[in-house]
């Protein structure tokens, strides 16, 4: 089969602006498989299935994680790539790693990490999936971190401070200028969006903390499921969620293909730094659909994000947090023999800074299970 051509504005694997560390190219594979794979092998990644999506990962076995969502993620983020005729390899590579740097128990976490490091220059996680493949992975010899294309970094980043991005150089550039990043970088942002939104319908009617009635509020679902109720009559509960989930990613995919396209036509950017320059994203949905698409999400922020039940286990998490930063912090001796050892040597220099930095990495770092035991031997040592 013939190489498929590119379009003009798309990433070319040929024309990366190469990784920090020179390294050879490979005899197969372009430089954006070769991150890919860097990140599938990668430690993060493989923690991934033990972290919290919406439920704590030991509240069931069917409910996504933060892998299998990153996986849905990139194979919803393929098939817009492929449509439009821009990199898929590049926008796989961007959406397997653009939830890296979550911490345990998904956006409670990360709230509760934030906090903890209000006095030491935050925390984000997004910044924190950079940190990771940039810094923190410890795999190769001749460089820290995964040393990964400035595309796929560039795509990681998805948002950052003005602050921050004074101290990220080129890669920061665009958030001071307002520019926007590659489409492929635009494509994992909205796949991300579409997949987490669709499958926690699916994951909260399992729990039964949704119900069609309560999603029936949503125009785009009530539709889809008329549609499917009134072509099939004698499908069950399950095959119904299923159905229904599987017609709305398509509905909302299609639009968003049809409407970018139209978007790409009238701007016409002749490459890859015509599509930075552009003040507006072209990855969109129409206006239509993105109404619909965002009454959803706030029907599901009301009805599954603060559901009481969800709440509890966010009130649990922050508490697992504090409590584990507030230990490390008090007494060091608490963490690993490595982690004492440098937090030793940067403490010749009594930078409180630097020690808050590394055990925000190590909470960060954590499954939600290890988290739980880590908080159990500690305050059992307390007690
Ligand atoms: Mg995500």
């Amino acid at each position: 089969m013939a190489l498929r051509e590119l379009a003009t504005f798309a990433v070319s694997a040929t024309e990366s602006k190469g990784r920090v560390y020179k390294e050879d190219q490979s005899d197969y594979r372009s430089e954006f498989q070769r991150d890919r794979d860097r990140i599938i092998h990668c430690s993060a990644f493989r923690r991934l299935e033990y972290k919290t999506q919406v439920f704590v990962n030991h509240e069931g076995d069917m409910f996504r994680t933060r892998l299998t969502h990153s996986i849905e993620v990139a194979q919803i983020g393929r098939t817009i790539a492929r449509a439009l005729n821009v990199n898929e390899d590049l926008t796989e590579a961007i959406c397997l790693a653009h939830d890296l740097g979550h911490t345990p128990f998904g956006h409670a976490g990360q709230d509760a990490l934030n906090n903890c490091m209000k006095n030491f220059g935050g925390f984000e996680h997004n910044l924190q999936s950079l940190r990771i493949v940039d810094v923190l992975e410890e795999r190769y010899p001749n460089f820290p971190g995964l040393n990964l294309t400035y595309e796929t970094r560039e795509g990681i980043l998805k948002h950052c401070s003005q602050k921050n991005a004074l101290e990220l150089g080129e890669l920061g550039k665009r958030f001071i200028k307002n520019n926007k990043p590659s489409l492929e970088a635009q494509i994992a942002n909205i796949a991300d969006e579409i997949a987490y939104n669709n499958h926690d319908i699916d994951d909260g009617l399992r729990a039964n903390l949704l119900n069609i009635n309560l999603l029936s509020k949503s125009v785009l679902f009530e539709d889809n499921l008329k549609e499917v109720v009134k072509k099939w009559k004698t499908l069950n509960e399950r095959q119904i969620r299923h159905e229904v989930v599987r017609r709305m990613i398509n509905y909302i995919v299609s639009d968003l293909i049809e409407n970018s396209r139209r978007l790409i036509q009238s701007y016409q950017p002749g490459n890859v730094d015509a599509v930075r320059e552009s003040r507006q994203s072209l990855i969109k949905m129409g206006e239509f659909i993105e109404k619909k698409h965002n009454d959803l999400k706030r029907i599901l922020r009301k009805e599954l994000y603060e559901h009481e039940q969800v709440q509890l286990m966010t009130e649990q998490a922050k508490k697992t947090i504090q409590y584990l930063f507030d230990a490390y912090m008090k007494n060091p001796i608490l963490l690993t023999d490595e982690l004492q050892e440098r937090i030793k040597e940067n403490m010749k220099s009594k930078n409180e800074r630097k020690k808050a930095r590394m055990i925000a990495d190590y909470i960060a770092g954590m499954t939600d299970r290890f988290a739980l035991s880590e908080y159990k031997r500690i305050s059992n040592q307390n007690k």
